[in-house]
C-alpha cells in the first residue's frame, strides 16, 4: 500500500507546486482530524443534551437530528440548541485555514458531507462548494412550496431566548414566508432532500469543475472520509479515473479504501492533517 511519512514535507510541497487545480472531498471525519468533533463526541452530546437525551431516548447527535419528534416544538428545541452550540464554534481551525489558503492559490472545489457549514465560514462560496448533506445553518419550507433557503440563526436566538427547554413556544416555530408551513433545517434527513434544486445545482457545479479540469494536473485531497462514505469515495475515485494526470492524497484517521488501479497515483496518511496541509503549501509547522 502506498504511504508517505508526514514528516517528508518536500514531496508534498512539490506535489502542490505541480498542481493546477484541487478537488477536496471532506467527510464528517474532517472535524475529527481537526481535533474537534462535537457531532460524534458522546461526551459533548451528554453534556449539552442531557434532558433531551433522556426524554426521547436519543443515543447520538445523528439520532437527534433524524428522530421523528411528536411535535415541531420538540424538533426545534433539539435543532435550535444544536445550531446555537455549533454557531459558537470559534476560531477557524488550522486545517481549515490551510484549505482557505489553498483556495486562494489554485482553482479549488469542495464536495463535503459535513453539514456544519465550516467550509462556507472559511470563505468557500457556493460556486466552489457542494454541501451534499446540506447545511445546519439554513432552513427551508417543509412543504417545499418554494426553493429558497433562509439563515436560521435569528430564529434560533428567538426560540431559545426564554431558556433551554424540551420544547419551544409554538409561536417561535419559524414559518415559511410564502405558505406559512413550519420551516425545517436544510439537511439531508431523507432522499427527498436530493430533489431540492440547490442540491442539483451543487452536483452540476462539481461535474462542471471536473469537466473543465479533466486534462489539468488535478490534486484530489480526501479529508476524513470514512470507508463507508460511498458518496464521497465515488466522487474522488471517479475524478481520478477520468483524469490520468490526477494525483490522489488521502488524509484519514483510519485506513481507507483505495482501488488497486490508483495505487501508483495515491499517497495515504492516517494522521498529521495539519502537517500534511502545511507541507503542501510550503508552510513550516511549529512542531
Ligand atoms: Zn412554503
Amino acid at each position: 500500500m502506498p504511504s508517505i511519512d508526514p514528516r517528508s514535507p518536500e514531496r508534498l510541497k512539490r506535489l502542490f507546486e505541480e498542481t493546477e487545480a484541487v478537488l477536496i472531498t471532506a467527510g464528517n471525519g474532517f472535524s475529527r482530524l481537526e481535533k474537534f468533533d462535537p457531532l460524534t463526541s458522546p461526551r459533548w452530546f451528554r453534556h449539552h443534551f442531557r434532558d433531551l437525551r433522556a426524554r426521547h431516548k436519543l443515543h447520538s447527535i445523528a439520532h437527534g437530528i433524524m428522530f421523528p419528534y411528536p411535535a415541531r416544538t420538540m424538533e426545534w428545541a433539539f435543532m435550535g440548541r444544536l445550531i446555537a452550540l455549533l454557531s459558537s464554534r470559534q476560531p477557524m481551525s488550522e486545517p481549515m485555514k490551510a484549505v482557505a489558503l489553498m483556495a486562494a492559490q489554485r482553482p479549488l472545489f469542495v464536495a463535503t458531507t459535513s453539514a456544519d457549514g465550516s467550509f462556507r465560514t472559511a470563505g468557500i462560496g457556493d460556486e466552489r462548494l457542494f454541501e451534499m448533506a446540506g447545511n445546519l445553518h439554513f432552513m427551508h419550507c417543509r412543504w417545499l412550496c418554494n426553493d429558497a433557503v433562509f439563515p436560521v440563526e435569528d430564529a434560533v436566538r428567538t426560540m431559545l431566548a426564554p431558556g433551554l427547554a424540551p420544547t419551544i413556544a409554538p409561536e417561535h416555530i419559524p414559518r415559511c414566508p410564502r405558505c406559512n408551513a413550519p420551516m425545517t433545517s436544510t439537511i439531508a434527513r431523507d432522499l427527498r432532500f436530493m430533489e431540492r434544486p440547490d442540491w442539483a445545482m451543487g452536483y452540476y457545479r462539481l461535474l462542471s469543475f471536473l469537466r473543465s479540469h479533466s486534462s489539468k494536473r488535478l490534486l484530489i485531497i480526501e479529508l476524513g472520509v470514512s470507508p463507508w462514505n460511498a458518496w464521497l469515495k465515488s466522487i474522488a475515485i471517479h475524478a481520478a479515473d477520468r483524469n490520468p494526470l490526477a494525483q490522489y492524497l488521502q488524509v484519514n484517521d483510519q485506513s481507507s479504501y483505495l482501488p488497486p488501479r490508483l495505487y501508483d497515483r495515491t499517497l495515504q496518511l492516517e494522521h498529521g492533517i495539519v502537517e500534511a496541509l502545511s507541507s503542501l503549501l510550503g508552510i513550516e509547522t511549529a512542531e
